[in-house]
């Protein structure tokens, strides 16, 4: 919203196939999109199916350079295949692999260093958000990644506001909550940096779907969406991009 560019980012997980590399292409190489930004985060090994029009993301990279690390991806790898974004701290990573606050600075860091986007994720369990504490929960979260990398780093940072029980759930924030926490979290920018603060990127990611991306977007600190399950239906991510 406001005079930031728009973004649309689609999550796949662990989704997909050779077949929707093909659908996504060709859903997206008649669509007018000049006024906003996409990119598709696919699973990694789907990376070099597209065509060099397919504006692209990882959904992780290592916080380690290279070497002795099974399974894992650097970001050299990442950029090598033709990503300009890297989704980080997802909270499905932070659960199922662990992964601290401290670990997702340190990823962010490396990303940036590749001069590449890091897409930040934060966003609280349901049981924060019951117990009224989200603000201080998005504040650990973010505090972690300020103190390693510094506030000016945050003009190449994406944030995405993600809370935990809007993620594949169907219970989407109400675009009031999402601003609400769009506005806290552009403020806690803010008193670092106020000229950072507002070229921030900060999309809301929880359910986006075509039937309530407009209302969502429209909201004063919401510069668009972070979409999981959506961006598995070409029509439906389409929509979700045209609504941006
Ligand atoms: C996500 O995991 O980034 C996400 C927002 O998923 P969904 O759109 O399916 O809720």
């Amino acid at each position: 919203a406001n005079k930031r560019r728009s973004l649309v980012v689609g999550n796949w997980k662990m989704n997909g196939d050779r077949s929707l590399v093909e659908k996504i292409q060709s859903q997206f190489s008649q669509a007018s999109l000049a006024n906003m930004d996409w990119a598709i985060c696919p699973p990694a090994a789907y990376l070099g199916l597209f065509d060099s029009k397919t504006p692209l993301g990882a959904q992780n990279v290592s916080q380690f350079d290279s070497g002795a690390h099974t399974g894992e991806l650097s970001v050299s790898i990442v950029k090598d295949l033709g990503c300009q974004y890297v989704i980080v701290g997802h909270s499905e990573r932070r659960e199922d692999n662990f992964e601290s606050d401290e670990v997702v600075a340190l990823k962010v860091e490396k990303i940036l260093a590749a001069g590449l986007t890091p897409i930040l994720c934060v966003g609280e369990p349901e049981s924060v958000r019951d117990a009224g504490t989200v603000f201080e929960y998005l504040t650990k979260q973010l505090d972690a990644v300020v103190t390693l990398v510094g506030i000016s780093a945050f003009a190449n940072i994406v944030l995405a506001y993600e809370p935990i029980w809007a993620i594949g759930t169907g219970k989407t924030a109400s675009p009031a909550q999402a601003q609400d926490v769009h506005g806290f979290i552009r403020g806690y920018l803010a008193n670092l940096d106020s000229n950072i603060a507002a070229g921030t990127t900060i999309l809301y990611g929880g359910s986006v779907k075509g039937s309530n991306a407009k209302e969502l977007f429209s909201q004063a600190d919401v510069d668009g969406g972070l979409i999981g399950g959506a961006s598995l239906n070409p029509e439906d991510f389409l929509s979700i991009c045209l609504a941006a």
